[in-house]
């Protein structure tokens, strides 16, 4: 915990999974002074109120803002640019602006005009989530030894950008700088184009006749099971990062494509020896990622048999 807090006062806009594991976090950690909050429907901010997901819901972002010296952007990707577009002007002089949207340049290019001068505009994203969403689907541990990756730009000011990764730390993660267009790269390679793939794997197996739903349901216990919870993700942020991370994705994409065919045609042609080494060479990336502590090499995809 320390000595001081780090912020007075954080506003979130947007009350869904990241902002409340944000505010869960925060409060765990004694890290802020007062949280303020506010979400696009009267629902969602009744929920956040009825749950004390924050210390103060209120019903427009301007408003949220008002003598805050951390915001915090946590809606859609598609959002950033409105919501900034309304509360630039009610932004207090010295505060700092993130956000935690999935993609970088596209929200950099949408909020960026609207923040004043005087005030520090620090892009941020944490490689942590879940496939649900809502004011009530957050919790503390969520970005506990996960990665934020902070894109501050060149003119950043070094202070807000230590103190904001000092917050992120607070909150159990690990920070690392990156730039913009860079993290668009990577995001497309570890977690767009997978999210794609699993979207479309799952559409597959609703198409196919030949296997009848309640079979997929049954049986889904090797592989398909994992497509389908990351399938189950929000559509409307996903819509939003594939709109917003084009040129990245499908660049990904297109390299994909040519390794499916390379790998279709290898079992065409019965060329055990193509996908055994292919096998071989991906069996080292999990372990790799396991090495890393981002996973652990628990049996059954991961899962605790409690959850
Ligand atoms: P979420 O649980 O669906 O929450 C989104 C919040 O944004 C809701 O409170 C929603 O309000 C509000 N909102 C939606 N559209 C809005 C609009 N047009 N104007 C104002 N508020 C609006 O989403 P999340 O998972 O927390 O995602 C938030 C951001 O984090 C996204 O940019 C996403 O890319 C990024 N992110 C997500 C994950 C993940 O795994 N989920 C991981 C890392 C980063 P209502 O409830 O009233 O509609």
């Amino acid at each position: 915990m320390p000595d001081a807090p780090l912020y007075e006062r954080v506003a979130f806009i947007g009350l869904g999974l990241i902002a409340g594991s944000m505010a869960h976090a925060m409060r765990r950690g004694g890290l802020v002074g007062e949280t303020v909050g506010t979400a696009r429907s009267a629902d969602t901010r009744d929920v956040a109120r009825e749950i004390g997901l924050v210390d103060r819901v209120v019903d427009s972002a301007a408003e949220a803002v008002e003598g805050a010296d951390l915001v915090v952007l946590a809606v859609p990707v598609g959002a950033m640019g409105g919501v900034a577009e309304e509360i630039g002007p009610k932004l207090a002089p010295g505060a700092t602006v993130t956000d935690v949207g999935s993609v970088k340049r596209a929200v950099i290019e949408a909020v960026g005009p609207h923040i004043p001068e005087g005030v520090h505009f620090i892009p941020a994203h944490p490689l942590a989530g879940t496939e649900h969403s809502g004011p009530r689907s957050g919790f503390a541990t969520l970005f506990d030894n996960r990665f934020t990756l902070i894109v501050p730009s060149e003119g950043s000011d070094r202070d807000a950008v230590g103190r904001l990764e000092t917050l992120w730390q607070g909150m159990g993660a690990h920070t690392e700088e990156m730039d913009a267009d860079h993290h668009d790269l990577v995001l497309a390679v570890t977690s767009h184009t997978p999210h794609l793939i699993a979207y479309t794997m799952v559409g597959v197996a609703d198409d196919l006749r030949r296997v009848t739903d309640s079979e997929v349901i049954k049986y889904s216990a090797a592989g398909f099971r994992d497509f389908t919870r990351i399938a189950a993700s929000d559509p409307t942020m996903w819509r939003d990062v594939f709109l917003h991370n084009k040129d990245a994705t499908l660049e990904i994409l297109g390299r994909f494509t040519e390794e499916l065919f390379a790998l279709q045609r290898a079992i065409r042609t019965g060329d055990g020896d193509q996908l055994f080494d292919y096998f071989t060479h991906t069996r080292e990336i999990r372990r790799g990622i396991i090495e890393a502590g981002q996973d652990t090499d628990a049996p059954d995809f991961g899962r605790a048999k409690t959850k």
